[in-house]
């Protein structure tokens, strides 16, 4: 039976599943396989789709189910999509008047799907939103824009917003996003906008792959010169490459030429870019200030009443700005947290030798069912409460001995590290999110291992806090005089780009001044097991008189005693074991 849902057009055998594994088909024809059952329904800002120009700050219901039509390298739903039995369990079902009063509830203006593709939920979404219409409510989505022009007909009546994603336009990409060609996501997004949906686009922007982006926006210009266009700078998640994420600076300059074919340009996944502002296409001053707040994330702070620039310019925004999102953030029955949790858990189950899949999805499935996660980031932030997490996670896979193993193996290490910078002088060390003023949080796992590394920290100076790191200002940079800047990400910001932002902002410090800027690529130092190799490669960049780890060997020897391969920059198999089996 053929599903016409989405331009992947399955033949689906009967009782068997189309390539989402969302639909299925039976004698009554094509079905979904869990109608009427949600991951998440949190009430949160419209800004988290991201919409920027659509009822700004506006408190909208967000719901998602999980599964996508495409599937992308590098997406950040990868861990979802490969451990589906985990995620099942914590489905729950609601009918489209429940999630109606639950939107009502909140004082939502509305619902949006988005977090996941809602194509591959199409009847439940087709459902919400018809129901949000009855009741007078808005029904928006984020959407791969695959539908066919059958779904587009059904779908298009009840929608108020649309979020189009695109992924990139060569051959490519097509073929790995397990497409053919996006002529339908074009043909769908000029057929959204002619029939009066508010549209923005968000497009995935790789290193080197510039011309697509260009490419696109021409398309969009054509439509009109004033919608929204997302760039989103590419973030490795999952088993990506890291070498694809572009630089800052050349996302900045990429920017700049598209606004020469739209009025508003914006650059996600950049802390600290002002292409994030919606500013003046007339006079250029910003009339909506927003920050980073996470990935494919961004929050108003500040804007000119209305949306109207002191030179007489009006924002093309549909709604009233809202002045204050109602946003209890609960009700997560998974989202970005659960991803990056899964995550964490993935690759300690992966130190732990645990072969079995269906072993790491029930620990997976039990870890988001229960508290864990809320404490699972706190526990691993420090070195010890690490240990106690993998020893907890090896008391229920039975894999004692192996975490024994660990703590053996990386806590002489640790122990051999604090030993030698005892008593040394501690030169001061700031660890910047990327952007030079954004300081990484103190309590971070990264903060942690810089002072085990024996760095004096002095992001702890710092005052003002937003997430997901802390503004500075040039003030308490300059009271901060670094000796030795760490830089977290991984290739966004090479040292030299950021010694040229400071010299051409102003800033100065001994660390600057002697080009003591360092980036840890591609070693980490966040909270998967391998941050072992991170703390080496800090302690080698703090205490170079003492330290000299290879850090290649280190690699090597940790990933094949944990991991069974060498060291691959850091990267697992989406389940870590499964080129062995
Ligand atoms: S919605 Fe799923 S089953 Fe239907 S055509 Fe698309 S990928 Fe195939």
């Amino acid at each position: 039976m053929k599903c016409m849902i989405c331009e992947q057009k399955c033949e689906i055998p009967l009782q068997g599943t189309g390539r989402c594994g969302m639909m299925t088909a039976d004698a009554r024809g094509i079905r979904e396989q869990f109608p009427d059952r949600y991951l998440a329904a949190v009430d949160t800002a419209i800004e988290s789709m991201p919409m920027v120009h659509y009822h700004p700050k506006g408190t909208f219901l967000q719901v998602c189910t999980v599964g996508c039509n495409f599937t992308c390298p590098g997406c950040v739903s990868e861990i979802i999509t490969d451990h589906l039995g985990a995620i099942r369990g914590q489905f729950q079902e609601m009918t489209p008047e429940q999630v109606i009063d639950r939107a009502e509830q909140t004082s939502a203006r509305g619902v949006m799907f988005c977090f996941n593709e809602p194509t591959v939920s199409f009847f439940t979404f087709m459902r919400l939103a018809r129901m949000a219409k009855e009741r007078g409510l808005l029904a928006g989505c984020a959407t791969n824009g695959y539908m066919t022009e059958w779904a587009m007909s059904k779908i298009t009546p009840f929608l108020d917003f649309v979020n189009i994603g695109i992924k990139g336009t060569s051959p490519e990409v097509c073929a790995a996003c397990g497409i053919r060609d996006t002529n339908p996501i074009f043909r769908n997004i000029r057929l959204f906008h002619q029939k009066g949906i508010h549209v923005e686009i968000s497009a995935v922007y790789k290193k080197g792959r510039e011309d697509e982006i260009e490419q696109t926006a021409r398309f969009i210009a054509s439509l009109s010169r004033q919608i929204p266009f997302q760039v989103m700078r590419f973030m490795p998640f999952g088993n990506s490459d890291l070498d694809d994420e572009p630089r800052v600076m050349a996302a900045e300059a990429l920017c700049r030429r598209l606004g020469q074919h739209l009025d508003h340009v914006f650059l996600f996944n950049t802390p600290g870019t002002g292409f994030l502002n919606s500013t003046c296409p007339e006079c250029g001053q910003v009339i909506m200030a927003r920050g980073f707040f996470g990935p494919m994330c961004a929050n108003l702070y500040k804007y000119q009443s209305k949306g109207r620039c002191s030179c007489g310019y009006q924002l093309p925004l549909k709604g009233k700005i809202h002045e204050k999102t109602r946003s209890r953030l609960s009700g997560y029955f998974g989202g970005y947290r659960t991803v990056n949790a899964m995550s964490m858990i993935r690759a300690i189950l992966g130190v732990l030798g645990v072969k079995d899949k269906a072993v790491a999805d029930t620990v997976m499935a039990d870890a988001v069912r229960s508290d864990l996660i809320d404490g699972l980031y706190a526990r691993l932030n420090r070195i010890d409460a690490y240990f106690d997490t993998v020893d907890t996670f090896a008391d229920v896979t039975e894999t004692r001995a192996r975490a024994a193993f660990f703590r053996e193996y990386v806590g002489e290490k640790v122990r051999q590290i604090r030993e030698q910078t005892r008593g040394v002088p501690k030169p001061r060390v700031y660890y910047c999110l990327g952007h030079p003023l954004i300081a990484m949080f103190g309590e971070k796992m990264e903060s942690c291992l810089a002072r085990t590394a024996g760095g004096d920290l002095t992001n702890q100076m710092a005052r003002k806090e937003s997430r997901p790191g802390i503004t500075i200002d040039p003030r308490e940079f300059g009271h901060m005089a670094p000796q030795i800047i760490v830089v977290a990400d991984t290739l966004a910001w090479p040292p030299a780009d950021v010694i040229a932002w400071c010299k051409n902002n102003s800033l100065s410090a001994p660390a600057i001044r002697e080009e003591k800027i360092f980036g840890l690529h591609p070693f980490r130092s966040s909270t998967n097991p391998d941050w072992i190799l991170g703390l080496m490669a800090l302690a080698n960049i703090i205490h170079p008189s003492i330290f000299k780890f290879d850090l290649k060997k280190e690699a090597d020897t940790f990933y094949n005693t944990f991991y069974g391969h060498p060291f691959n920059n850091g990267r697992l198999p989406a389940f870590p074991w499964e080129e062995k089996q």
